[in-house]
C-alpha cells in the first residue's frame, strides 16, 4: 500500500472534495483530521495574512499527525470594499451570519447601488505544505471576477453563487469545471510539483 500520505489541515469539507479532486491520480491520499485519528487542533488563527494563517495550520497539523500536512487560507477580496472581506472571508458580518448564504448576502447588502463597473473582485488562495520536519513550501492562486447583484448557482460553497467569471456565469454554475480554474485549483497545481518532489525524496 502507498504511504503517500497527506493531511488536510482542516475539516471544511467543501474544500476537502476539491483538494481530493484535484489531486486525482497524484498517487497521494489525502486524509481528514478525523481520518488520522486527530480531532480539530486548536490553531489560533489570527487576522494577518493567508500565508501566516495557513502556515500555523499546516506545521501544527503535521507536527500532530507525523505526515506532511496541506493547509489552505483563502478569501474573497472585492475593490470597492478596500480588499475586504479577505482574510475574514469565513467570518464576514459578524456573529448574524451564520451560514454561507447570509455571508454572501451581506455582501450583496452592502454592494446595492454600487455599479459593474466598480464590483470587481478576486478569490486568494495561498497554500502551504508543511512536512513533519517543519519545513514549509508556500503556493498561491488567484482569480478575477466581478460581484454579481443576485446569487445564481447551486455548485460549490462560499461565496461561489455571487462570484461572476468575466463570461458571465457564477462560480456556483460552474460544476467540475472550477477544478480546472479556480483559486485553489492553481495553487494546488504549482503544490503538485512540491509533492512531486517529496516523492521522489520517498523513493530515493
Ligand atoms: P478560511 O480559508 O477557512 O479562512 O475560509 C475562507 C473563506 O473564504 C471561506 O469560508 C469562503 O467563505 C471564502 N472562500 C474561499 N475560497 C472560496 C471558494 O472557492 N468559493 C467560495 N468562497 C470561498
Amino acid at each position: 500500500m502507498s504511504d503517500l500520505r497527506l493531511i488536510l489541515a482542516s475539516s471544511n469539507a467543501g474544500k476537502a472534495r476539491e483538494f481530493r479532486a484535484l489531486m486525482e491520480g497524484s498517487g497521494w491520499t489525502l486524509l481528514l483530521p478525523a481520518e488520522a485519528a486527530l480531532g480539530q487542533l486548536d490553531v489560533p488563527e489570527g487576522a494577518r495574512s493567508y500565508l501566516e494563517n495557513a502556515t500555523l495550520k499546516a506545521v501544527a497539523y503535521a507536527r500532530a499527525a507525523g505526515i506532511p500536512a496541506l493547509a489552505d487560507d483563502s478569501g474573497l477580496e472585492v475593490e470597492a470594499l478596500g480588499g475586504r472581506p479577505g482574510v475574514l472571508s469565513a467570518r464576514f458580518g459578524g456573529r448574524r451570519a451564520t451560514s454561507d448564504r447570509d455571508r454572501f448576502e451581506y455582501l450583496l447588502q452592502l454592494l446595492e447601488g454600487v455599479p459593474p463597473a466598480r464590483r470587481g473582485a478576486r478569490f486568494r488562495a495561498v497554500l502551504v505544505l508543511a512536512e513533519p520536519g517543519g519545513r514549509v513550501h508556500p503556493r498561491e492562486g488567484t482569480i478575477e471576477g466581478r460581484i454579481a447583484t443576485a446569487p445564481r448557482g447551486a455548485n460549490g460553497f462560499g461565496y461561489d453563487p455571487v462570484f461572476e467569471l468575466p463570461d458571465g456565469r457564477t462560480m456556483a454554475e460552474l460544476g467540475e469545471e472550477k477544478q480546472a480554474i479556480s483559486h485553489r485549483a492553481l495553487a494546488m497545481r504549482a503544490m503538485m510539483e512540491v509533492l512531486r518532489d517529496l516523492e521522489a525524496g520517498h523513493s530515493a
